[in-house]
């Protein structure tokens, strides 16, 4: 009686989502847990995209929305496309929806036919994989490491290729990892692609404003291939509004037609108040996320000296985002009196209940001798985390 399907049964809980849960939990019975699990800004939405969201209230913007987006709001995006990205996208080829995730889920939904193999890089974010099943896709994982930097080769890219392959997951900047591609590293892998015209490419840029080694790169600037190109983008990270669920992907024109008919179906048009707030941020210079990525910046450098300064973790400096992925196995195998720290899900478990704080197993991104965490903290959490950390650590035996 109580089965859920098949489709749910198999779905992993998402293990982000989950960790922040648990820490709420302890915290909510008064344990000082910092929170260094979920990933987001822990600045608030700026004030112009709040003042934004209270007009459209008093204007009345309280009425179902067009399913792809209000046109104002299709409209900021091409612009920014153009403005920030050098890039040209119709209205007609954007879909606006309930956060990256959901753009994702559509494009997935829209595009992968059962059996269809997707090629996705590891580490990768939670949610791909699990979204790849839901589409009844097959992932196709191709695990990189600290060494590599954690970016696929074009040889790797080579490799996995099948004549099953439909689409390939790239996220530059890398949610866990912070690892950016460069515009040589993305051509050399236009280059391969080019030779696999059924290939789509779903290159989720929703970390694109926090960049620290300068311009971003998108792979949909390489007309060899930008016909295939499907860019998932978002106002979550940029301008700190994860909450307000506004995402959107530009694509192909038949993408989004298909996205759009499968929206329509299952959610309609997107918070119409978020929208318009959406048209504020999108519409408005980059100060808000350079002022975040300045302060993303030095708490970087900073959980990263001190980071190096804890036995067994080992990890890269990276480039953007907001994430540390480090190397944990050293510490593997290890115990804390009888128990013993078996992987980095245990790993995890023992920092949030004996150090308290909440980090995610590298299990969860494909990688499972890592963990991530976020320092997008104020700099006095972080020093304290790290701190509790490196104490937990030298208690294990
Ligand atoms: N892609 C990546 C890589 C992410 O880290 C996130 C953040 N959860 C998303 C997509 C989804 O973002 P949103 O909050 O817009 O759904
Ligand atoms: N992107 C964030 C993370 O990876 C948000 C959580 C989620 O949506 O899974 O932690």
């Amino acid at each position: 009686m109580e089965n859920v399907s098949n489709r749910v049964a198999q779905l992993a809980v998402s293990e982000t989502l989950a960790m922040s849960q648990k820490s709420r939990e302890l915290q909510a019975q008064g344990v000082d847990v910092i929170n260094l699990s979920v990933g987001e800004p822990d600045f608030n939405t700026p004030d112009f995209v709040k003042d934004a969201a209270i007009k459209a209230i008093e204007n009345n913007f309280t009425h179902y929305s067009p399913v792809p987006g209000y046109a104002d709001l299709l409209q900021v995006i091409s612009d920014k496309l153009k403005r920030e990205n050098g890039l040209v996208y119709g209205t007609d080829q954007i879909v606006v929806s309930g956060g990256a995730k959901h753009a994702l889920t559509n494009v997935l939904m829209a595009t992968i036919n059962a059996g269809d193999e997707v090629i996705v890089p590891a580490p990768y974010w939670v949610s791909y994989v699990e979204l790849v099943k839901l589409a009844e896709g097959k992932s196709v994982v191709i695990p990189t490491s600290l060494e590599s930097d954690f970016k696929i080769t074009p040889q790797q890219l080579a490799e996995a290729i099948t004549p099953r392959t439909r689409a390939l997951m790239l996220c530059s900047p890398s949610n866990p990892t912070g690892s950016v591609y460069s515009r040589s590293e993305l051509k050399a892998l236009v280059k391969v692609l080019v030779k696999h015209p059924n290939i789509l490419i779903l290159s989720d840029e929703i970390y694109e404003h926090i960049n620290y080694e300068g311009k971003h790169e998108s792979i949909a600037q390489f007309s060899e291939i930008s016909d295939r190109v499907i860019i998932v983008n978002g106002v979550s990270k940029g301008y700190a509004m994860t909450g307000w669920r506004i995402g959107y992907c530009a694509a192909p024109k038949w993408i989004a037609k298909a996205c759009q008919k499968l929206q329509g179906q299952m959610t309609s048009g997107t918070c119409s108040i978020a929208q318009k707030a959406a048209v504020a941020a999108i519409g408005s210079d980059t100060s808000f996320p350079q002022m975040m990525c300045k302060a993303f910046r030095k708490r970087r450098d900073l959980a990263i000296e001190r980071l190096k300064k804890i036995p067994g973790f080992k990890a890269n400096v990276p480039q953007g985002a907001f994430y540390i992925f480090a190397e944990v196995s050293e510490l593997l195998g290890k115990k804390f009196g009888d128990q013993v720290i078996a992987s980095s899900a245990d790993l995890c478990m023992y920092l949030l209940n004996h150090a308290h704080v909440a980090t995610v197993p590298g299990s969860a991104f494909g990688s499972p001798e890592y963990i991530r965490f976020s320092y997008a903290a104020s700099e006095e959490q972080l020093i304290e985390a790290l701190d509790r950390i490196d104490k937990a650590v030298r208690e294990m035996r």
